[in-house]
């Protein structure tokens, strides 16, 4: 078998690729590669995340759902820290990568049932997973608060989604739209397995670009950590299979109002706020589904995660605009967090390190000074 898909806790294997949590224990579900990463495996002409289709084995070529996500640029800021530039992914966003391969796997199978999807989502999640819904011709139905306004909720709107309004918290958007019903697939990007699993092509391209070296530090927004758990996931991968001999440092920057995985990483207690003000607002995971299981993963990678507060990210944002990189505010926090890495002396100014930028300027509501 050339992969697996099995509960995180209990370990039982999942029998269907639309489980996206294991129907024994509840708990969440990982993609377990078995195949080798090797570099003939690597489609060399494609020039999107497909170029390392073998290694999605679950997917068929001709299944593929595609808008041209990923291989986006890494581009060289200084001597010693190159830009991942996710924010030039087709919807504005790394979320790209997980919605290409999630519903490249599952787009048959709920035609097949004549079904639509399901998503909570608000954000770039929303938008990407609207946007490979219209390009695999299913309708979409995305929960989000009654509160929401902005680009991206017209963006979502605009790829021809249902948007459904719901009162109450973000718990209560995920219940509703995790809600049985005929017909309702919910591919929930928090949770969902594949969606994080897409994830990995992000590890494999950096360390493809850097022409195999170990990118020695990585700098990311960590949320709902879908994004940290499948890059680890492919470094992981690429070290198993002898590609690298280390794994990165993989650093994982929390603003302070929004800082679960730092506090628990950190063993501190953490007081989520009553509202999250904060203009990083694509970072709103208070009480992520898969905290305990990021902590975890972060330790056993020999990863870190610092907490920048609000001056920061914005003094980080204005700073990356006027030198020409306009990212959404919530991207500049893992810029924000190398600064402050490099202030706090935990890493040399002389170190090389990548800082993910994840979504594009242009989905922000901040008005210029
Ligand atoms: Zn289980």
């Amino acid at each position: 078998m050339k992969y697996q898909i099995t509960c995180s806790k209990c370990g039982r294997p999942s029998l269907s690729l639309l489980n996206y949590r294991c129907q024994s224990c509840d708990a969440p579900l990982d993609v377990e590669q078995h195949e080798r990463f090797e570099a003939e495996k690597i489609d060399g002409k494609n020039r999107s995340l497909w170029r390392y289709s073998q290694l999605f084995p679950y997917i068929d070529e001709a299944d593929i759902i595609s808008l041209g996500e990923g291989w986006t640029p890494l581009v060289k800021f200084s001597n010693s820290v190159s830009f991942k530039l996710e924010n030039l992914n087709p919807t504005g966003s790394f979320k790209d990568r997980g919605s290409s391969i999630l519903m490249s796997a599952l787009h048959k199978l709920i035609k097949e049932a004549d079904g639509y999807i399901s998503e909570d989502s608000s954000g770039n999640a929303g938008a990407s997973i609207a946007a490979y819904s219209a390009r695999a011709g299913l309708k979409a139905k995305i929960y989000v608060s009654e509160t929401v306004s902005g680009p991206k909720l017209n963006q979502i709107q605009f790829y021809g989604a249902e948007v459904v309004k719901v009162a109450g918290d973000r718990s209560k958007v995920a219940n509703e739209a995790q809600k049985v019903e005929k017909v309702k697939f919910y591919v929930g990007h928090i949770l969902h397995p594949l969606f994080r699993d897409g994830m990995r092509s992000l590890a494999y391209e950096i360390t493809e670009q850097l022409d195999w070296h170990v990118p020695e530090n990585i700098y990311l927004p960590v949320s709902a950590g879908t994004l940290l758990l499948g890059l680890i996931s492919g470094f992981n991968h690429l070290r198993e299979s002898n590609m690298l001999r280390t794994m990165p440092r993989i650093v994982a920057c929390q603003t302070n109002q929004v800082s679960p995985l730092y506090h628990l990483f950190k063993n501190l207690a953490y007081t989520p706020p009553r509202r999250v003000t904060s203009i990083a607002d694509a970072l709103v995971s208070v009480n992520p589904p898969l905290l305990e299981i990021m902590a975890e993963r972060l330790k056993a990678a020999n990863g870190d995660a610092v907490m920048i507060d609000e001056n920061q990210v914005l003094f980080a944002f204005k700073e990356l605009s006027k030198r020409g990189f306009f990212v959404e505010p919530s991207s500049a926090v893992a810029y924000a967090g190398y600064k402050k890495q490099i202030d706090d002396k935990e890493l040399s100014k002389d170190d090389y390190a990548i800082v993910v930028l994840t979504g594009a300027g242009l989905k922000t509501v901040l008005k210029p000074d």
